[in-house]
């Protein structure tokens, strides 16, 4: 059984011992990249587009047995391993990386394997990061639960790419592996390519670095061209105490279904205002007690046929459908016939666009 407490992602903005950390592990110095003094010079996507699993490069054995759900994943988090962006574009390297990632997640963050499910080279190279990933996609309804992004790692799919991003972008290799490899999970998992996020969008950290993270867009649409969808992003209100509305009852709702046991009333007053604090600092994002892009990327959840509680009661509400709880018969006729009149795909399912909808 994993640990989640001590499987939670790094929560601080700059992940200081994470950077530095990892650097002394991969950069100078260290013996592993001695043996892979070789580089390659050509700036080509390597020919090899298969994913090297565990055994391919090397891995230890995890921990603790590795946790896999019977569901698919629904979004794909973006990140960068902090690390330096090195001149070792070749398939060694990428395989030395992958355990360098491995030793440091098990032996310094004490995690039972890798974090992520998959990892990305400078040379473009792709290994399976945590065992039983790549099985879990070739299912195609199966997720492995990681340790990469806190308040996501049952629900989302962790891509690392080496390297830091702040200041420089990918090598067009490596983006052109990332591109593969999210339309490859898109279509295997029927994720929509506007739910593919950066590790910000969830969590108090810089990563994917500013770069990568202004290349989401981009990332989308390319996406988007393989596997069809409209690659646009969702964005979110910002609300604060002193609002009121509609908008304020749903957030309420959406914390009462994170535990909290708020009045859905619709005014963001103290007690509104401490319970995001909270949820905040139980989902690793940055704690200020506002409701922004992190708090609703965090909160909101998939709602359908058969499930209950006080997200459902939020969409009731917003709908003028009798509010119980309970999403039956009479809630799906009516979230289809809203999706209908706002342009989103009619399957009566409650997913990020139909939730953005219900603000408006
Ligand atoms: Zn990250």
């Amino acid at each position: 059984m994993s640990d989640p407490s001590r499987e939670s992602a790094p929560r601080s903005t700059t992940d200081p011992s994470r950077r530095s950390l990892l650097g002394a592990a991969l950069g100078g110095g260290a013996g592993l990249l001695l043996l892979d003094r070789r580089t390659a010079t050509a700036a080509a996507v390597p020919r090899d587009s298969a994913i090297a699993d565990t055994a391919t490069w090397g891995a230890r054995d995890p921990r603790a047995t590795i946790d896999v759900l019977d569901h698919a994943p629904s979004k794909i988090v973006v990140h960068h391993t902090a690390t330096p962006n090195g001149t070792d574009y070749s398939r060694a390297h990428a395989f030395a990386l992958a355990r360098s990632v491995q030793d440091h997640h098990m032996d310094v963050n004490g995690w039972i394997d890798t974090g992520q499910h998959f990892t990305i080279s400078r040379g473009g190279y792709a290994t399976e990061g945590r065992h039983n990933s790549l099985a879990a996609v070739r299912d195609g309804s199966r997720h492995v639960v990681g340790a990469h992004t806190a308040g996501q790692n049952r629900l989302a799919v962790g891509i690392e790419n080496e390297g830091t991003y702040d200041e420089l972008d990918p090598r067009d290799a490596q983006y052109t592996r990332l591109v593969e490899l999210c339309a490859r999970l898109c279509r295997r998992y029927d994720i929509a390519p506007h739910e593919i996020y950066g590790h910000r969008d969830f969590n108090a950290t810089d990563c994917p670095g500013d770069r990568l993270h202004a290349l989401l867009g981009r990332l989308r649409s390319d996406v988007a061209a393989e596997v069809g969808g409209d690659p646009t992003g969702v964005s979110w209100p910002l609300l604060r105490s002193g609002d009121a509305g509609d908008p304020v009852r749903v957030l309420q709702y959406l914390l009462n279904e994170h535990g909290a046991s708020l009045t859905a009333d619709g005014v963001y007053g103290p007690a509104t205002e401490s319970a995001v604090g909270d949820f905040q600092r139980s989902t690793g994002a940055v704690v200020d007690g506002l409701a922004g892009n992190q708090t609703w990327n965090q909160a909101v959840r998939e709602r359908g046929s058969g499930d209950r509680g006080p997200a459902v009661r939020a969409v009731q509400h917003r709908l003028g459908t009798a509010v119980d709880g309970i999403f039956g018969p009479n809630t799906a006729t009516a979230v289809r016939s809203f999706q209908a009149d706002r342009g989103i795909t009619t399957d009566g399912v409650v997913r990020v666009r139909t939730w953005r909808a219900l603000l408006r």
